[in-house]
């Protein structure tokens, strides 16, 4: 059975090269839950999600994925494990049409069929399906972005702003896909610059602070004095 807790940091540190981000790095995603990982520009926000998909090594500390000690796997070997990356600009082949970035969005252990599937869950999809990617609004993109976690049948899922850049309707279309994906029991880590939506929507909450955790709670727990800690260090 896995685990409770999906995703496991202990005492991360790291960066790039000498250049020290994240510092002693502690908290968990658990199944089925969505944790907001906020925090003020510079925070370490996304070198935080780089090092838990594997794309930089900590220079301390372990990653666990479903349980198992995955500190120094490569990121192929990660999402192995069923951890998928939707990264900051969406990482999708724009010169490419929908359903060839399909193609190559299913994981070679993944059954051709999961195409069909994702097509369901993702409606706005099927009638683009020989559109290049990069014509499609910024909405539908982010749509084909997400489709990846459904593709990879990934049941963590790390996710860097993905709102960026899009209107509230669509930003509540993209939310509710996550709702969905955290219902059918994958562990989401939220990267957003929207606080309030993201609390609202989210279980749990991570706050780093100068690429340490300031706050680590409910969002119920995470009162006005806790942002203003988390986002100027003051207080
Ligand atoms: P934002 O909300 O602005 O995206 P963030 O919380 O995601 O911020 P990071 O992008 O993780 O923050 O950046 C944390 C620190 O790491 C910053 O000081 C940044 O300048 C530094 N940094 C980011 N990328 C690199 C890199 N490739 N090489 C060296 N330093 C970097």
């Amino acid at each position: 059975a896995l685990p409770e807790a999906a995703l496991e940091l202990h005492s991360v540190s790291g960066g790039y090269g000498g250049t020290a981000v994240l510092h002693d790095v502690s908290f968990t995603v658990p199944r089925g839950q969505i944790v907001a990982l906020l925090g003020p520009n510079g925070a370490g926000k996304t070198t935080l999600l780089r090092t838990a998909s594997g794309l930089l090594r900590p220079a301390a500390g372990t990653i666990a994925v479903n349980g198992a000690d995955l500190t120094t796997a490569s990121p192929a070997r990660r999402a192995k494990a069923g951890l998928c990356l939707i990264p900051e600009g969406r990482g999708i082949w724009r010169s490419l049409t929908v359903r060839e970035n399909l193609r190559l969005q299913v994981p070679k252990w993944a059954t051709a069929d999961r195409i069909d599937e994702v097509i369901e869950t993702f409606p706005i999809l099927r009638h683009r399906l020989h559109q290049v990617a990069g014509t499609m609004s910024g909405g539908e993109q982010q749509m084909l972005a997400l489709s990846r976690a459904f593709l990879s049948q990934a049941n963590i899922v790390l996710l860097d702003e993905v709102s960026m850049g899009l209107a509230p309707r669509i930003v509540d279309e993209i939310f509710q896909v996550l709702q969905k994906l955290a219902a059918t029991g994958a562990a989401l880590l939220l990267v957003e610059q929207y606080v309030t939506r993201a609390l609202a929507m989210a279980d749990r909450v991570v706050m780093l602070h100068r690429g340490a955790v300031a706050f680590d709670g409910l969002p119920s727990e995470l009162d006005e004095d806790a942002i203003v800690r988390g986002y100027l260090g003051v207080g």
